[in-house]
């Protein structure tokens, strides 16, 4: 059999979830990764969905959250969101695997008649290019925190967890966390294990011993139930935690450090204990439980039915705040009901990015309005793209996208693949994926704009992902209607406009949301608490 890890050294943990789904086993498996590099060890985080989409990109934000983008241009789940908020792990296209990219890898060497006449099979063929890519990449690190999507019990799972089962069995340095919740039920006044007895019984009718026991509860329990677990399940006391509901993830982190988690695994590892420096994450936990002015920002949006959709942007937002020494309260207003009150004791507006022509009225009322009525405004995306036809509607009065409307006779925004044709000079780097701008580009910033001030650089660099540019043959007209371009990408297209008669109003065609963490808090999303907060 193929030994697909090259790195002997590398200690891998695999975190699979059990009785429900929504635990939050991202998040548990994100801080592990966080306590680890807080004591110096270096980690990579990765996540296998059991789904056949071979990524999430066609996916709606309402079925599974967020789209989450790699510096490489992976569009990815928004755990890795947190695996790099939290986890202190950069996240690259190795570090999310689904079922259907294994499938689709395998159905292509087969057309290729790479597999010489064999039958392909969920066993060994699935399995070996599963284990390629757990490993792909780990090269270096000192850990592998690798977390199963779904539940244990899903169909989907099987061959996943069947994969896993072979490298414990193969592997030296391999364990298994399962987070699974314990419900309480108050009218017995009792919590239960007996679900997690079961989740830990199905793992095992797998082949998979669990090494460490998660245990998400509501609320503290007092009862003797690490007892009752470590009986039941095979699993040694020191090995069960509990993962309480926390006021935010950060101080769901410190409750895991208090547990000493850190020092369990290690120990499961024979690795020495080592220094730690927490600092970064007490301060902001401390922080977080200052009594400071509060602000309300509304993030006008349209994937509203799923509490997920804006997670990056929700973030970035409460970082800034927190290093401005203000509370956050985020409004996610539903952009197709907007009414001019909602936006009335607003000390901010964020315009999110989205696809389609839905909601885009409300979006175009809420710039206006910021515009208008001097609220400080930060867009990314399809804020900077609805910015400039919001403006650009006074001199051409259907100004418009191609995306939303095909014929407009005011293209002032247009297909990226336009803008190529017209220009053949031009090169999209080589993240483009199809006709899409995904991933890390660096762009220019343009002097005496706060934008670039706020960079404090020459350069921003900053994660994509669009279809749409604005249409250069507009751009004389920009400064007419009050925008200032304030950064260029290489190939000469507007990446960042910015209004001088305002406060604060910037909009870029990039999302700075994914690059912000609590140690250090996305620029522009800084730039925009501070004007908040100077205006208090
Ligand atoms: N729909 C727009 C485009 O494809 C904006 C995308 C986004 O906001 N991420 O360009």
């Amino acid at each position: 059999m193929e030994n697909s890890k090259n790195n002997q050294s590398l200690k891998t943990i695999f975190v699979t979830g059990g009785v429900v789904s929504s635990l939050g086993k991202g998040i548990c498996a994100s801080i592990i990764s966080g306590l680890l590099s807080a004591r110096g060890f270096t980690t990579k985080l990765k996540k296998i969905d059991p789904y056949l989409n071979v990524d999430p990109g066609t996916l709606s934000p309402l079925e599974h959250g967020e789209v989450f983008v790699t510096e490489d241009g992976m569009e990815a789940d928004l755990d890795l969101g947190h695996y790099e908020r939290l986890g202190n792990s950069k996240t690259s296209k190795n570090d999310y695997i689904t079922a259907g990219s294994i499938y689709q890898k395998i159905l292509t060497k087969e057309r290729k008649g790479l597999y010489e006449g064999k039958t392909v099979q969920v066993v060994p063929h699935f399995t070996t290019e599963l284990k390629k890519a757990i490993f792909k990449g780990t090269e270096g690190y000192d850990f592998l925190i690798c977390e199963i999507g779904g539940t244990v019990g899903d169909i989907e799972n099987i061959a996943i967890l069947e994969t896993i089962r072979q490298i414990k069995a193969q592997e030296n340095n391999v364990i298994s966390a399962h987070v699974a919740l314990m419900p309480y039920l108050s009218k017995a006044g009792e919590w239960k294990t007996k679900p997690i007895q079961h989740s830990i019984r199905d793992l095992l009718s797998y082949g998979i011993q669990t090494d460490i026991l998660l245990c998400r509860m509501e609320n503290e329990n007092k009862e003797n139930w690490k007892e009752k677990l470590s009986l039941l399940s095979n699993i040694k006391k020191e090995n069960i935690f509990k993962a309480l509901d926390a006021k935010s993830i950060y101080h769901a982190m410190l409750a895991y450090e208090e547990e000493s988690i850190c020092e369990r695994v290690l120990q499961i590892f024979n690795l020495e204990k080592r220094e730690k420096d927490l600092t970064f994450l007490t301060n902001y936990v401390n922080t977080i439980e200052k009594d400071l002015p509060k602000i309300d920002i509304a993030i006008v949006g349209k994937y509203v039915q799923c509490k997920d959709a804006y997670k990056s942007v929700e973030e970035a937002l409460y970082h800034a705040a927190i290093a401005n020494n203000i509370h956050a309260n985020l409004h996610i207003i539903n952009a197709e009901e907007l009414k001019e009150e909602d936006l009335k004791n607003m000390h901010g507006i964020f315009i999110p990015g989205g696809f389609g022509k839905r909601a885009i009225d409300g979006k175009i009322k809420a710039i206006a309005y910021a515009k208008n009525n001097n609220i400080p405004l930060l867009g990314m995306c399809l804020g900077m793209q609805l910015s400039i036809i919001e403006a650009l509607k006074s001199i051409f009065p259907e100004a418009d996208s191609t995306e939303f409307t095909p014929n407009t006779p005011d293209p002032v925004v247009f297909k990226l693949s336009e803008w190529k044709k017209e220009d053949k000079t031009i090169t999209l780097g080589e993240n483009l994926g199809g006709t899409m701008r995904l991933g890390s580009y660096k762009s220019t910033l343009v002097e005496n704009t706060l934008t670039k001030s706020l960079y404090n650089s020459e350069f921003l660099i900053e994660r994509h992902r669009h279809r749409y540019v604005f249409n250069n043959k507009y751009k004389d007209f920009l400064e007419k209607v009050g925008l200032t371009i304030s950064a260029y990408t290489s190939d000469n297209l507007v990446e960042a406009v910015e209004r001088k008669d305002c406060d604060f109003f910037i909009t870029g065609q990039f999302h700075a949301e994914f690059n912000s963490t609590i140690k250090k808090p996305n620029s522009l999303f800084l730039g925009f608490l501070k004007a908040i907060k100077n205006r208090l």
